[in-house]
């Protein structure tokens, strides 16, 4: 997570020894707000920065990824989770000779928009959006960024390089994707993103299908036994026991998951490369004007990773537990929005009145998304002691 490049006062930081279908800053499309450069750092450092020391940032410790924060001290949470990403990403970043800086950037920015209590938490702020716009948490990451963090005196958000804020958002329908002007025009365009934004994203993946294995086993919801009719589990696990007959199962099953992880890194950059040839893409704008992305799995680890996640879905994610979870989310989230709408005098001070500027603006649909956006950035025993205060 920390910078890897030193860089003297007076020599001008920079991104050399890329790939020259690499991002680079002198080709970026820069910032909303021009600011002078950094004499120490490269752009994308200045941006990785800017998100670390981000309020939205500091409160994904006390976001659930999968298990409640108090229901144990060692399951990830969503700022792990960032972390483990950033790991992967980078290392991938490095690999393909892109560029790091950016890659960890978007990272650590992915999930900044994410709701309190996981998934479940993001689908019922959706449900109460539903007939104001929806809530979609890629999309409120780049709002996180771009206009709510309140840090600097000539402009809302962190005012990221364009690149950065390409790659937080993963997704967006053509419908936002035309207010949104040059940063939606991909989705309008069927273009793709950089790479550094491609491999992040399967960098995701990878973090969460096997961190959720390891957290899973840890709270007993899976077993390693329901594990062994996934094809890339058994596989590795046969080996491991194999060597390590005498080992206690914990290890193997850490042991497994280090391989899982390790293959999927491997194929993953040897398959890039192999696109990036067969596509003969030779730079940047190659990249951009592809039918389809650059970064994959080759098609026989997509298939088992798909496998793994189908396993994931219907093992771990739809379980009696993590369900109960999913109802309490559901319920508190829902009763905020509801309150909070018909009663904005329950708003903290500082919300109400932005509520209420936005609603002469823009109609309710301005005054529930302020609404939206002060429920999103909540953690989740901000959002359960909201819940207490107001009920
Ligand atoms: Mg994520």
């Amino acid at each position: 997570m920390v910078a890897t490049t030193a860089h003297t006062t007076g020599s001008k930081p920079t991104n050399s020894g890329l790939a020259k279908y690499a991002v680079t800053q002198n080709q970026s499309q820069g910032r909303k707000f021009s600011e002078p450069s950094c004499q120490t750092r490269t752009e994308y450092q200045r941006d990785r920065d800017r998100i670390i020391h981000s309020t939205a940032f500091r409160r994904l410790e006390y976001k659930t990824q999968v298990f409640i924060n108090h229901e144990g001290d060692l399951y990830r949470t969503r700022l792990t989770h960032s972390i483990e990403v950033a790991q992967i990403a980078r290392s991938i970043s490095r690999a393909l000779h892109l560029n790091e800086d950016l890659t960890e950037a978007i990272a650590l920015a992915h999930d900044l928009g994410h709701t309190a209590f996981g998934h479940a938490g993001q689908d019922a702020l959706h449900k109460c959006m539903k007939d104001y716009g929806g809530f979609e948490h890629n999309l409120q990451s780049l709002r996180v960024v771009d206009f709510l963090e309140e840090k600097y005196p000539d402009f809302d958000g962190l005012n990221l390089m364009f690149e950065t804020r390409e790659g937080i958002l993963k997704h967006c329908s053509v419908k936002n994707a035309r207010d949104m002007g040059n940063i939606g025009q991909r989705f309008i365009d069927r273009t793709q993103p950089s790479l550094e934004a491609q491999l992040t994203n399967i960098a995701d993946e990878i973090a969460y299908n096997n961190h959720d294995v390891d957290d899973g086993l840890r709270s007993g919801l899976i077993t390693i036994q329901q594990l062994l009719q996934v094809g890339l589990f058994d596989r590795h696990y046969f080996e491991v026991n194999s060597r390590f007959p005498d080992l206690p199962e914990k290890r193997k099953a850490q042991e497994t998951i280090r391989r899982i992880i390790n293959q999927l890194v491997c194929d993953l950059i040897d398959n890039t490369l192999k696109n990036i040839e067969n596509n003969n893409i030779c730079d940047i704008q190659d990249v951009r004007s592809s039918r389809s992305t650059i970064v994959s799995f080759s098609p026989d680890l997509k298939k088992q990773m798909a496998e793994l996640k189908t396993f994931l879905n219907a093992n771990l994610y739809q379980h009696e537990q993590v369900n109960k979870m999913s109802a309490n989310a559901q319920k508190v989230i829902s009763n905020l929005f509801t309150n909070f709408y018909s009663n904005p005098e329950l708003l903290p001070d500082e919300h109400r009145s932005k509520a209420l500027a936005r609603k002469k603006i823009n109609g309710n649909d301005g005054f529930a998304r302020v609404i939206a956006d002060y429920i999103a950035g909540m953690t989740d025993r901000y959002a359960q002691i909201e819940y207490g205060r107001i009920n």
